[in-house]
């Protein structure tokens, strides 16, 4: 994991409220103290929480006792928003006594157990969670380490995917474009650029979706290792489309404070506006075939367009890819929605189906998922990819045909 240093957080004023009407919390906890509000990092003399890289959330902290701390866990702007609250956080801790963190959400309920990764390992740390789900307590472990809701994979490490990607299949890492705050929006394309047929994948439009990085890093290991595309396939890899609100620990938006996903029609946002202009640059001959967008939420699912909505050769790529695998996949049962799209959502899902015609799913992974699982059934997908592209063709030739 890549952790740069980013910037230095200027805090929230916060005092830390009393836990009213809550269960007494675990020993260890320690009295309170008078609050003092944290600037660039939570200190007492033995311990300090710091905010400091990228994928950390500027949490408002508070040291509550020598070896005990609270974070406000905000979301990036007002309500409504998707209530996916991130946090992460590194610490640096003297000594063998317990250290607990306290972690207060606002406007949310405790979603994410603790990731911790210390030196060399890492595990899920066990929370203490109140009643309502707004207060979760963990007990560190000593030394130093990292805590955060999921894994994190900040912009650095999709950079090291993509070199990766680009020293196994040959293909050059290129910029699609820029964030609001400057960070490059890049992409790789496996395939020849005047194949006719293009594959779209899409990532992390939504910061604290980890689960969903997973499956599309495994997805698109596989198809690179595979060597596999079609001569007449290429396929366009975006995994990175949000690096501003991942850097900055978001629970959703970007810099512009939008939903990325709501923004596929209205183009308002650099980062889905550099995937268009690259769609609208294609090469005469080149048409998009399929798209693909990794998210996670509470179970797996894909979301499909409903009945209504597919022709024969999306109906006949559904059920080559996804049809039957259910249940399938060790470790990894899914379920597929098929949803009509509701006109001007503004998901990549429904415009990348209204304007080019074409099977584009939701890839969902659910948050608790199997890691393993996560990947193994991303890898036996991506071997399916081709066959049910075929599959798709074939049938749209026959009904063209009728
Ligand atoms: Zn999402």
């Amino acid at each position: 994991m890549g952790i740069a240093l980013r910037y230095v957080w200027a805090g929230l004023s916060l005092l830390a409220a009393a836990c009213a009407g809550a269960p007494p919390p675990p020993a260890g906890i320690g009295e309170l103290s008078e609050a003092r509000v944290s600037v660039a990092a939570c200190r007492s003399a033995s311990v300090s929480l710091h905010f400091d890289f990228d994928g950390a959330a500027p949490s408002a902290c508070s040291i509550t006792g020598e070896r005990a701390f609270e974070l406000l866990v905000t979301p990036e702007h007002a309500p409504p928003i998707n209530p996916s609250p991130w946090y992460a956080f590194r610490y640096e801790a003297k000594g063998d006594a317990p250290v607990s963190v306290t972690l207060r959400y606002l406007g949310a309920k405790h979603r994410y157990d603790p990731k911790w990764v210390g030196e060399g390992e890492s595990r899920d740390l066990s929370v203490y969670l109140r009643e309502d789900g707004a207060v979760a307590v963990m007990a560190l472990p000593p030394g130093n380490g990292i805590v955060s809701a999921q894994e994190v994979i900040a912009p650095d490490d999709t950079a090291a995917d993509l070199a990766r990607w680009s020293a196994v299949s040959g293909a050059a890492v290129f910029t699609l474009g820029r964030s609001h705050d400057g960070g490059a929006i890049e992409a790789i394309r496996l395939g020849r650029a005047d194949a006719p047929r293009l594959v779209v994948l899409l990532g992390r439009q939504h910061p604290p979706e980890v689960t969903g990085a997973l499956a599309m890093r495994a997805f698109v290991d596989a198809l690179v290792e595979a060597r596999a595309v079609p001569g007449d396939t290429q396929i366009l890899i975006v995994p990175m489309l949000n690096p501003d609100g991942t850097a900055r620990g978001h629970w959703r938006a970007n810099r512009g404070a939008v939903d990325l996903n709501r923004d596929w029609g209205d183009f308002t946002q650099p980062e889905t506006r550099s995937v268009k202009a690259w769609l609208d640059a294609l090469p005469q001959g080149v048409r998009p075939v399929l798209m693909v967008d990794f998210h996670s939420t509470r179970s797996n699912l894909f979301y499909v367009q409903g009945e209504e909505e597919m022709d024969a050769g999306q109906r006949s790529f559904l059920a080559a890819w996804l049809g039957g695998q259910e249940q399938a996949l060790p470790g990894f049962p899914f379920a597929i929605e098929p949803r009509n799209a509701n006109p001007g959502s503004g998901t990549a899902k429904n415009w990348f189906h209204a304007a080019f015609a074409i099977p584009s799913y939701t890839y969902e992974v659910a948050d608790t998922a199997d890691r393993t699982a996560i990947r193994t059934a991303a890898r036996a997908l991506a071997g399916r990819l081709f066959p049910a592209l075929n599959a798709a063709q074939r049938a749209g030739t026959r009904d063209a045909a009728d």
